[in-house]
């Protein structure tokens, strides 16, 4: 069962950076449910406050410190190798940094520049792989991946997207750390009527929904969260075709074995395009002053797309119900995409003010 967190987590020293991964805050979005006319609690779990910046710090963490107990990992000798969309490999450079690890990255070409300048900034060997590559192709981050780990001696992949300890992670730590936040709230409920999360590896929605699942069997007092997972178009996880999106981390051409496809653990797929992820991104920035990435925009708008449904209207208008979403990384991973960047300038009131001013253009 997972338990919730030390309140004393943060008091004291900690010991190096792996001490500062996870514990992440739970946040009203207050300014956002106003504007959409919700009633409930509309919450967030701000990713990016964890030591590396994303959901994806506590399973690098848990990997590598189960693969050293197991003697898959050996001190000196392994060089840990992982095809990732940036945010596990920026969690495992930053773990192989402090443990003396060797560490390369596979990393699609689509993915941000900031994602691998931190990596080598960390340490770590970054290798770029064609964005369209299928995943069982060679040229793959995975197929790349499985090459460098079958021709460089010492060379292990803890494989995030079969390994158990990447959803138990969120079964422990991310639910434990929700479950101590609406404990802990003033929250006339203290459980989960809606979550919402994004599926890369299916990690975070898996450990979570199993969690919640649990906490509900333990409880029996007839309360079942909906769990909503949300998916980009042109992911084949919830439906539909494969097809090129811009938004990063979330989505596949495959179904990875840390997706738990139990029937009782997700109950929806909801699925959203780029133009819809990036404006709920750039909402949650804007009105909430929350520095999220554009995954966050995905989860975000496929909260707002069901709980404006007609399934979703009952709960949207009561004031006891909480809805959680994940928001799993930060903007600072995303500055140098057009997305973030288009329509940055101009465009106020105060903006042609201050032009008028100091009679030239501000930057
Ligand atoms: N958003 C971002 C930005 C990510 O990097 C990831 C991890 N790939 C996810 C969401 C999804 O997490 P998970 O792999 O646990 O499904």
């Amino acid at each position: 069962m997972s338990t919730p967190n030390s309140p004393n987590h943060w008091s004291g020293v900690l010991n190096s950076a792996l001490d500062a991964v996870g514990n992440t805050p739970l946040i009203r979005l207050d300014r956002i449910a106003k504007a959409e006319g919700l009633k409930c609690n509309l919450l967030g779990k701000a990713e990016y406050f964890s030591v590396g910046g994303s959901v994806k710090d506590r399973i690098a963490k848990r990997m590598v410190e189960h693969a050293e107990k197991t003697g898959v990992l050996i001190p000196g000798q392994s060089i840990v190798i992982e095809p990732t969309s940036g945010n596990t490999g920026i969690g495992l450079a930053l773990a192989c940094a402090i443990k003396g690890y060797k560490c390369i990255i596979t990393l699609p070409a689509k993915m941000s520049l900031e994602k691998e300048v931190l990596l080598k900034a960390l340490g770590a060997e970054v290798v770029r792989t064609p964005t369209e590559a299928a995943h069982d192709a060679p040229e793959s981050l995975i197929g790349v991946a499985e090459t460098l780990r079958d021709k460089i001696p010492g060379g292990v992949i803890l494989d995030q997207y079969t390994n158990p300890q990447n959803p138990l992670a969120h079964y422990f730590s991310t639910y434990g750390e929700i479950a101590y936040a609406l404990e802990t709230s003033d929250l006339p409920r203290k459980d989960i009527a809606l979550l919402v999360a994004g599926a890369g590896t299916g990690g975070t929605i898996s450990g979570l929904a199993r969690a919640i699942r649990d906490a509900e069997k333990e409880k029996n007092d007839g309360h079942k969260a909906y769990i909503l997972a949300a998916d980009p178009e042109g992911s084949i996880l919830g439906g539909g075709d494969v097809g090129q999106y811009q938004v990063e981390g979330i989505g596949y051409d495959f179904f990875p074995d840390v997706l738990d496809r139990a029937p009782e653990l997700i109950d929806e797929w909801i699925k959203s395009n780029d133009t819809e992820a990036f404006a709920a991104a750039k909402r949650l920035i804007k009105e909430e002053g929350l520095c999220i990435g554009g995954s966050s925009g995905t989860a975000l708008a496929s909260a707002l797309k069901w709980l404006r449904s007609e399934a979703g209207s009952k709960m949207a208008q009561d004031p006891d119900a909480n809805v959680v979403v994940i928001l799993p990384d930060g903007v600072r991973n995303y500055m140098s995409k057009p997305w973030f960047l288009e329509g940055q300038t101009g465009g106020s009131e105060l903006h042609d003010t201050i032009r008028g001013i100091i009679g030239r253009d501000l930057n």
